[in-house]
């Protein structure tokens, strides 16, 4: 099967998405204070960094979920910054063996922050190894092999691991039990939207009127992600037909070009909404067969275009599979057939 992809399919060019991706970094919060919203998760956070602080201490581990693009990786950077420790990251697929886990883990100093994305994907073995990690700081390493293999325990200095998930129900328990701040972004209201792409729009130098701005963060999906790539398309529109100011007719016409309408849905969503109003009468058609007729990995479908469709109460996944909701239909312009708690089966 295809590597799922984040949430950044929507951008095919690799290189155009490396450009894209250092321009990301530079939007991207260093402080808590910068990072908006979020609020209790926030403040609690907060605590528990200037307790760790205070008491001269490691921070406990702390374990993030949520849809892509919500600011997991941005946070797990901000809590180091915060701690005024190091920060290292990777990501669970490079870590193949326990060895290469072993080679991070020795050479991770006191406190420091070591960063794991899409945490669901450890192998088991690997995830064996962290459990000794994280409880004890401890792991053991076998050294040689045959009969003359022994095993060693090397002692590690307390750190802090940040696991990072949008699949917090594949994560064995052992492995989320030890976790001992578990943390759940949720999408972002239009407000706190808008004073992200306010900011972001700073740090780019361009202006961008209110009504523009509105507008802009109630079609990002709830996703700062979204949101910051969304207005650097705008940022190219309106230097391109404009004057280099992002207005509301320029935002548009923005819109038109990327084909988001005005709920902030791209092409693939409207599509997996037809596949099930369309073809299936609005369900409950099981995943496989609407990532197949999206052309689409069930990971992405189920992590990238899902949650969102979810939230604004498009989509349910119901046991026998997705279903829409009457806010789809209408959302597509087709009369419904059948009910929604009674669909037509085919
Ligand atoms: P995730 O790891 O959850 O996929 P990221 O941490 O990579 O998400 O966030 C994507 C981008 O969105 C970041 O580079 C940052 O610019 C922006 N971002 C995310 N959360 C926030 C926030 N709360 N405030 C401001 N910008 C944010």
């Amino acid at each position: 099967m295809k590597e799922p992809r984040d949430a950044a399919p929507r951008i095919p060019d690799p290189a155009f998405r490396e450009n894209e991706d250092k321009e990301e970094v530079t939007l991207r919060p260093r402080l808590l204070s910068e990072f908006v919203g979020q609020e209790k998760m926030k403040e609690n956070l907060a605590v528990y960094i200037e307790a760790a602080k205070q008491r001269g201490e490691h921070l406990d581990h702390v374990f993030l979920s949520g849809p892509p693009g919500l600011g997991k990786t941005t946070l797990a950077a901000i809590v180091a910054n915060e701690l005024g420790v190091q920060f290292r990251a990777t990501s669970a697929p490079a870590l193949e063996k326990p060895g290469d886990l072993a080679a991070i883990l020795t050479s991770i100093g006191e406190r420091n922050i070591f960063f794991i994305d899409e945490i669901h994907r450890l192998k088991p073995v690997v995830e064996e190894m962290l459990y000794s990690a994280m409880e004890d700081f401890e792991i053991d390493v076998v050294i040689g092999a045959g009969p003359g293999a022994r095993t060693i325990k090397i002692p590690l200095p307390p750190f802090t691991l940040v696991g990072a998930t949008t699949k917090t129900g594949l994560v064995s328990g052992p492995l989320h039990s030890r976790f001992g701040i578990p943390l759940r972004l949720d999408f972002y209201d239009p407000a706190d939207l808008r004073a992200i792409v306010f900011r972001s729009a700073g740090i780019l130098g361009v202006h961008i009127n209110d009504d523009a701005a509105d507008l802009l963060s109630r079609c990002s999906r709830g996703t700062p992600r979204i949101a910051n790539r969304i207005l650097r398309r705008m940022r190219d529109f309106a230097q391109v037909w404009g004057n280099g100011t992002i207005d509301l007719p320029i935002v548009k016409r923005g819109f038109d070009s990327l084909e988001i309408d005005a709920r902030g849905l791209d092409k693939v969503d409207r599509e997996i909404l037809r596949t099930l109003v369309e073809k299936y009468g609005g369900g409950p058609v099981g995943s496989e067969t609407i990532a197949i007729s999206i052309g689409e990995p069930v990971d992405t479908l189920e992590d990238v275009y899902e949650p969102y469709l979810i939230q604004i109460g498009f989509l349910k996944r119901t046991p026998r599979g997705r279903v829409a909701t009457n806010g789809a239909w209408e959302h597509l312009g087709v009369r419904r057939t059948g009910s929604e708690d009674q669909p037509i089966l085919f």
